[in-house]
């Protein structure tokens, strides 16, 4: 593919896709967009981090070609795009790519660029763990019992986008539609003249995919429950729907490497006087991974107040765009927390900061680039290069727990140093040692 704006590097080599797995050569070339606000402070901290890791881990016999791609107002101002199609191109040409945060335009121009990427290259799962680094202010008392990832599927629900604004034409025209064709449901409206209306497609297909993925990476990296996150009592041909097709999968495709809390329940009579986490202690004695689900609501009370008890999470798109960053609130906010948008059946993938563009921020050094950071180790565990992950998180626990912070954590720290977005970034290579 021949690119106007985008200059691929003559050094590297494509990633491919083989057999299920990623064919990773020593010099993949990466697209990364560099992102608005304080993207490019973060992100240039953030390559210069992965830049080091790759290099310490390997002796220089691997290294990154990275290639800048376009997207967010560095694009538009350049080339009067938001989000150019050689860059929908290049990322998949290219297979995995990493991205700093992009600005959304107000009251016009594209919906959601970060949506947009999603959906056009179909990266099903979102990924983000959650995970508290020793030293780190929290307003929980047991932050260290905080070791989860969210699946969160990313390309159905509310998030469709398929909206009738109030008023409009073809809000008329659906809701005509309803009273004809649908009259019960109709008469639940409560307001139909001022009313806009969103539809919430979810699917068998959706679901099992991203549980599929949730379950896999579960087994692989031997945690020890899934927790399907659903409200399927009020929404249940959708929520509902999910949790059972879940449980569906796992009990089909999983079998016996799986213990589903249906499956207990089921059975419950037989296990006569029992403690109250009993499914839990069955499924570790078996040496199975425990599939469970809770209501979305309780979800939130529960990851805070019995945050042992979750391990993965996997849920809808709305419910976990909510609860990943409650869940990041408990060990230092967005400004901390990692992403990954993953398509497990082709190996695409876009690793991402959680937070914004920040603009108050940008260009002042100051933004706490651990997001991106941490973004790249999940990048790397990606490429199955683990050891230069590992050495990330290692830089990364070290500087934080020297207590050398950026000006976010800083604020809500006692006796900390404060450090710029690039000192911080030099503090983590220092500490790789
Ligand atoms: P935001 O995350 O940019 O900022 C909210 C606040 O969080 C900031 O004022 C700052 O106090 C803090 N913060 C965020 N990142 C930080 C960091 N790395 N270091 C230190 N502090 C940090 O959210 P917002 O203000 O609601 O959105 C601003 C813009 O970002 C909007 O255009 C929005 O659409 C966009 N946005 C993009 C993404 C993305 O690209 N993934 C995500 C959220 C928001």
């Amino acid at each position: 593919m021949t690119y106007k704006y985008i200059q691929v590097p003559e050094a590297g080599e494509k990633i491919a896709f083989e057999n299920g797995k990623l064919a990773v050569p020593d010099c993949p070339i990466i697209p990364f967009i560099e992102g608005d606000g304080i993207g490019p402070d973060v992100w240039r901290a953030a390559r210069r981090v992965i830049d080091a890791a790759v290099h310490k881990a390997y002796a220089g016999k691997r290294s990154i070609a990275w290639t800048e791609v376009y997207a967010g107002q560095k694009s538009f101002d350049r080339f009067a795009n938001w989000l150019p199609e050689e860059t929908l191109e290049a990322l998949k040409e290219f297979t995995v790519g990493i991205k700093g945060p992009l600005a959304t335009p107000v009251g016009g121009g594209i919906r959601s660029l970060n949506v947009a990427l999603r959906t056009t290259l179909d990266l099903f799962a979102c990924v983000r763990p959650v995970r508290w680094f020793k030293g780190l202010p929290s307003p929980v008392c047991k932050p260290e019992d905080v070791n989860m990832v969210v699946f969160r599927e990313n390309t159905e629900d509310l998030y469709a986008g398929i909206e009738f604004e109030s008023g409009a034409p073809d809000n008329r025209r659906f809701l005509d539609l309803l009273r004809q064709e649908f009259p019960a449901q109709y008469a639940k409206i409560r307001f139909p003249d001022t009313t806009g209306i969103g539809i919430k497609p979810v699917s068998r297909q959706g679901s099992q995919r991203l549980v599929r993925a949730a379950i896999q990476w579960s087994l692989d990296n031997h945690r020890s429950s899934v927790t399907l996150v659903h409200k399927g009592n009020i929404m249940k041909f959708t929520e509902g729907a999910f949790r059972s097709w879940g449980y569906d999968l796992a009990e089909q495709e999983f079998g016996e490497r799986v213990y589903t809390r249906r499956q207990w329940e089921a059975t419950r009579k037989e296990h006569g006087e029992v403690a109250a986490n009993q499914e839990e202690q069955d499924a570790a004695q078996a040496g199975r991974l425990l599939v469970k689900d809770i209501i979305a609501d309780i979800a939130f009370e529960a990851t805070i107040t019995r945050a042992a008890e979750f391990d993965v999470l996997a849920t809808m798109n709305l419910n976990g765009d909510y609860l990943s960053d409650a869940l990041a609130a408990q060990v230092g906010g967005v400004g901390i927390a990692p992403g990954g948008n993953i398509n497990y059946d082709t190996g695409a993938a876009v690793f991402e900061a959680t937070h914004g563009t920040a603009p108050p921020f940008a260009n002042l050094d100051k933004a706490n680039p651990s997001s991106l950071i941490l973004s790249g180790e999940l990048l790397l565990r990606h490429l199955g290069w683990n050891e230069a992950a590992g050495l990330i998180v290692h830089g990364l626990e070290d500087t934080i727990a020297a207590r050398t912070v950026t000006f976010d954590l800083h604020r809500l720290m006692e006796n900390a140093t404060l450090l710029g977005t690039t000192a911080f970034g030099d503090a983590v290579i220092r500490h790789m040692d």
